[in-house]
């Protein structure tokens, strides 16, 4: 057996991070250089999220630019890591019978390339995306992560890609940096405690923390690839939070180490 890669969950924030120089690029930029090196990467990104359980099958997946009113260069940006369609089948006999589809129509969405164009800029690490079906509830989203826990034995990074405080409707996108919200750091304050503790129902039941919850996770997609990566980790695990900080006062760019 080799070295048992961590799990580890990003939070991406802006897309425009692909292309900046800032503190939390250079923290992914160190992250990237100091992890194992996989043999390939998981990724779970809040960006591929529909009705369905489905996997990235492609040998070669497209650069996927799914957003809009973002600035050319942006859309020129590429990512050409190679995919890895054994690690799909692996994976689909991992959560079999749960039918996940084969899938050759997406590629890397922004949540996982804007985030690996850091940490392996060199884009020689295969990448397989896992969509979020968004007909679950968070506990199957959890389950899932258990199911693929294996994968890090065998030299593979799960990466969840989301946000974990994620409202848009209160972010600031000007170029005057935000105080973050006193409900943002609450929220995230008590995702680090739980996560510190152990304390996993909490953890999947995010939505019982209240009004703190609901403004933080006004929609479950940018939280639930943290679920992936928790579900992912082996009980009493080391938990560090490689980075740390609020972008725009609500956008959360705290990352999760397990392992
Ligand atoms: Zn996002």
């Amino acid at each position: 057996m080799g070295t048992r890669m961590p799990a580890l969950f990003v939070g991406h924030g802006n897309p425009m991070n692909a292309l900046s120089d800032n503190d939390w690029t250079r923290a992914w930029v160190t992250l990237g250089a100091r992890l194992p090196r996989p043999r390939a990467v998981l990724a779970i990104s809040a960006h591929w999220y529909l009705p369905a359980t489905r996997v990235t099958v492609s040998p070669a997946p497209r650069t996927i630019h799914d957003f809009g009113g973002f600035p050319r260069e942006l859309f020129a940006v590429r990512y050409p890591a190679p995919g890895d369609p054994a690690l799909a089948a692996r994976v689909q006999h991992l959560l079999a019978p749960l039918p996940v589809g084969a899938d050759t129509a997406w590629g890397l969405d922004h949540g996982t390339w804007s985030v690996l164009c850091h940490l392996y800029a060199q884009a020689d690490v295969p990448v397989v995306q896992l969509s979020i079906d968004e007909t679950r509830a968070p506990q199957f989203h959890y389950e899932i992560g258990m199911r693929l826990r294996a994968l890090r034995d065998e030299g593979i990074l799960i990466l969840g890609s989301g946000d974990i405080v994620h409202n848009l409707h209160t972010y600031s996108w000007g170029a005057h940096p935000r105080e973050p919200y006193d409900w943002a750091l609450r929220f995230e304050q008590d995702v680090r405690r739980r996560l510190e503790a152990g304390d996993t129902a909490a953890l999947v039941n995010y939505l019982a923390s209240g009004n703190d919850a609901q403004l933080s996770v006004p929609t479950p997609e940018h939280y639930l690839p943290l679920l992936y990566a928790l579900g992912a980790s082996f009980p009493g695990e080391p938990v560090s939070f490689p980075v740390t900080g609020m972008d725009g006062g609500s956008v959360s760019m705290l990352s999760v180490r397990f392992g």
